[in-house]
């Protein structure tokens, strides 16, 4: 048996252990060398099976890791992903006003092959089998599972929009990080400060809630900084501020009083792309130079095509799963986790990553036939910047409810920041390291 074989089969299990300390006590260790196990996983965890992961974000890519990291050698791992290349909404709104590059928010998955063993696909996945429990590829190619695993992210539902094709264009949402965040940049550039620069907010539930306020305060920043003034209408379909209430409150009104006008219970009824006008259904008629729009969110087109999103708690726009295994709740051995899935959780990275860990630990005990975990715990943070070198924070700790059936607010719920500090910021440069090694590293 080749070495690498040898601690990969045995390595976990107290038999396999107690052949390593036996050739370890005969220093025989030059003959093992551990570095020479390409895969820093379990050795045998017991959990054999065969996982098909979707999607390659911040829920996907966390849970391929962690199958891997925990099942060990009896689990395989497939991670299917059209891009090589993951681009981090986190930090994105950094790029609009030039303090991020696209590039410095790039990151692939070599770490979760070459480290954790995972097989990775680079095409979408365009049929579900639940039947055959199987997935088509765009290559055509099929791949049979034991469980899998969707991790589609959102997509949107359509725009009551109309001009040109051009003007059309430029309405962007950039709320997926990627060639809308550049075109986004580049209009916020070209701004003066007799420019109005327009955010639309969609109805929740939607993807990281205190997101388009932070765009506000940071294009608010950049427009006072580097054009001497500017304007920023935020019109949020929703009848209040969606997170915190506070610090938001303080940075319209006082940071960057004069520039930020909030406007809630603006629904959106049409919008002309030629004259830059938004008209809502009973907050009025606003015109700007550039027009951010966020649609209606709903989850991945996957999961809405498939049939995993129908007839269950998301209104046919989300998946409804069982907060202690992620299964869905509509089809058995497909699991969903991070937004697209329909939980009392926001949808967030952070939780995204948090829910993909019970995620991996539910589907590794299932695999052994063992006792699932009845009490999982998550937890979600975001760090906002209101300007350059300020920063504010949310901080909530889910439990399951075992009455509900859901996940809780534990304590006194969502908590945030006294204020926007520079100190923030700097714990937000560490905070975001940290998830992003801990996803993709
Ligand atoms: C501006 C902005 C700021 C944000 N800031 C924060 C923050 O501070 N903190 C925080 O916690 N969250 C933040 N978020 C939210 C966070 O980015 C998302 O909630 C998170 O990315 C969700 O993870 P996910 O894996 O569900 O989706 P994603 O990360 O979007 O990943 C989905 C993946 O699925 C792939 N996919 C889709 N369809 C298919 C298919 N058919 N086959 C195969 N693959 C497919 C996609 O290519 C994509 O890579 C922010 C978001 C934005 C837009």
């Amino acid at each position: 048996m080749k070495r690498r074989n040898f601690l990969r089969n045995f390595g976990g299990t107290a038999f396999g252990l107690s052949i390593l300390q036996t050739a370890l006590a005969k220093g025989m260790t030059e003959n093992l060398d551990l570095l020479d196990d390409p895969y820093q996983v379990l050795g045998n965890s017991g959990a054999v099976g065969n996982i098909v992961v979707v999607g390659g974000g911040m829920a996907g890519t966390t849970m391929a890791k962690f199958l891997r990291l925990w099942g060990g050698t009896g689990v395989k791992v497939t991670l299917v992903e059209p891009n090589a290349t993951y681009y981090s909404n986190i930090f994105s709104n950094m790029v609009l006003t030039g303090e991020r590059t696209l590039s410095q928010l790039a990151y692939n998955y070599s770490t979760l092959q070459s480290k954790y063993g995972v097989i990775v696909k680079n095409y979408a996945v365009t049929y579900i089998d639940p039947t055959a429990k199987s997935v088509t590829l765009s290559s055509g190619e099929k791949l049979m599972y034991s469980r899998l695993v969707l991790a589609p992210g959102i997509d949107f539902e359509q725009l009551p929009i109309t001009g040109t094709k051009t003007n059309i264009d430029k309405v962007v949402h950039a709320w997926k990080a990627g060639v809308q965040t550049t075109s986004l940049k580049n209009q916020i550039q070209s701004m003066t400060r007799k420019d109005t620069f327009i955010i639309t907010i969609p109805p929740k539930p939607y993807r990281c809630p205190p997101g388009p306020y932070e765009r506000a305060c940071v294009v608010a920043d950049y427009l006072k900084r580097t054009k001497g003034g500017g304007k920023v209408i935020i019109l949020d379909a929703n009848s209040g501020l969606q997170a915190e209430p506070e610090n938001f409150t303080k940075a319209f009104t006082q940071t960057h009083k004069g520039i930020i006008t909030y406007v809630p219970n603006a629904v959106i009824s049409s919008i002309s792309a030629d004259t830059g006008t938004i008209i809502t259904a009973s907050a009025g008629t606003f015109k700007g130079k550039v027009l951010n729009v966020i649609p209606t969110h709903k989850a991945g087109n996957l999961i809405t095509q498939s049939g995993i999103g129908l007839n269950n708690a998301g209104g046919g726009k989300w998946a409804g799963v069982n907060v202690l295994t992620y299964e869905s709740t509509v089809i058995p051995f497909v699991h969903v986790i991070g937004d697209s899935s329909s939980t009392t959780q926001p949808k967030a990275g952070h939780i995204a990553n948090a829910e993909a860990k019970v995620c991996a630990a539910a589907i590794i005990q299932l695999l052994k036939g063992e006792p699932i975990n009845p009490t999982p715990v998550t937890n979600s943070s975001c760090f906002t910047p209101i300007t350059k070198t300020t920063a504010s924070w949310l901080s909530v700790v889910f439990k399951y409810d075992a009455t509900t059936g859901t996940m809780v607010p534990t304590g006194s719920g969502v908590t945030e920041s006294a204020g926007a500090t520079s100190e923030n910021y700097e714990d937000m440069l560490k905070w975001f390291n940290n998830l992003m090694s801990d996803t993709f590293k």
